[in-house]
């Protein structure tokens, strides 16, 4: 038998998903973000499956934008930092990319470059993350530059970004839309990532950009309707190697940080950091053996961790566990390990493989 840690991605909750975004965007067109190997999922078989589910792609960078068009994904790229220099930009205009203008300097870039086509053309705007973007002030005249560029194509889409759509009441965001509105474009325009896409409906323009929520996980801080219907499409599951039965009062694992307060029995699963599971994880974080809770004792070692499995009858060698997936949320395990759920999926190393199923994983 192979090691049994893997992370099965479910393509049939993926698609779950983009309908649930489609639905909530109304007539907006849908830009799904694969940066990241895709938040960690694959971003080739991902932007595989969306091909004829969805508008475009948004990546982070060249690189990723254009391993996706070595593998024969055709549909619009954005990327959404734009690019780092010249040769860069005449390599997304070859590989027909769409470009973000976020500065001054990338603007008087791409007026200069020499392409061997025009590139489509975001400006990102910034309306108060202060990270990337052209301020409110300066967005007239770069959105009339951009116009009278030959190097670029079409009307330029106005774009921004939220700094805090996951709190529906969140005065930030009622700023920066207020903002985003006081510009004049007849061009079309964006703002909403995911949480965006659920909880703020004005805001969703002609162009939204869901990642987080289409592998299934709510972005909202608390608990929110039209979120509860998404399905996990990770699932990272491993099985019990070994079972030890110890006396109360030893410690399990590096520096001996847990002491078992009573006999206990200890399950053994090849999985750890090096596998993508967080080392920040606390005893007490939860993992299911089958369908049935039961908490981490001790530190999380590179390759195994360790389970209190004491309460469990029946647990043997080579029962299933499940580390997150539809039946424990990402977030709930991230909340153990002062994380969130986007670190935790997108921090998935490539040794832990990735199996492609279309319907969900039971054990
Ligand atoms: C990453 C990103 C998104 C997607 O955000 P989610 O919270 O994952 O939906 C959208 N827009 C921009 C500019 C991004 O960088």
């Amino acid at each position: 038998m192979s090691r049994p840690t893997q992370a099965f991605i479910d393509l049939q909750a993926l698609r779950h998903n983009v309908s649930i975004a489609r639905s909530l965007a109304g007539t907006a067109r849908l830009m799904a973000v694969v940066k990241a190997n895709a938040y960690g999922h694959g971003a080739h078989a991902i932007a595989e499956a969306l091909s004829s589910e969805v508008d475009a792609f948004a990546v982070a960078c060249l690189d990723e934008a254009l391993a996706l068009r070595e593998r024969g994904i055709q549909r619009p790229i954005l990327l959404l930092e734009g690019v780092f220099d010249t040769s860069e930009l005449q390599a997304a205009a070859a590989a027909a990319l769409w470009m973000t203008i976020a500065s001054d300097a990338q603007l008087s870039q791409l007026e200069c470059a020499q392409l061997s086509q025009p590139v489509h053309c975001w400006l990102k705007v910034d309306t108060g993350m202060h990270r990337l973007g052209v301020g409110v002030e300066q967005t007239s005249q770069a959105l009339h530059r951009l116009r009278n560029s030959a190097n670029s194509d079409g009307a330029p889409t106005l774009f921004t970004h939220f700094v805090a759509a996951e709190a529906t009441d969140s005065a930030e965001t009622k700023t920066q839309l207020a903002l985003f509105n006081t510009i004049e474009t007849n061009g079309p325009r964006s703002a909403c990532n995911s949480a965006g896409i659920i909880a703020w409906p004005d805001a969703h323009f002609d162009w939204v950009r869901p990642g987080y929520m289409l592998y299934g996980n709510s972005p909202m801080t608390g608990k929110h309707p039209a979120a509860e219907s998404l399905r996990p499409v990770m699932t990272l599951q491993s099985q019990i190697t070994a079972l030890r039965d110890i006396p109360a009062g030893d410690t399990v694992g590096y520096n001996g940080t847990w002491r078992a307060k009573r006999p206990s029995r200890i399950a053994t699963v090849p999985i750890g950091y090096g596998d993508g599971y967080p080392r920040g994880a606390k005893p007490g974080t939860p993992v299911l053996v089958g369908t049935q809770r039961a908490a981490l004792a001790g530190r999380v070692s590179m390759d195994m961790i360790t389970v209190d499995v004491t309460d469990l009858p029946a647990v043997a060698i080579g029962d299933t566990v499940t580390l997150w997936g539809p039946a424990l949320p990402v977030e709930e395990v991230a909340s153990h390990a002062d994380t969130n759920g986007y670190e935790l999926t997108t921090r998935m190393p490539a040794r832990t493989p990735r199996i492609i199923v279309d319907g969900p994983q039971d054990d």
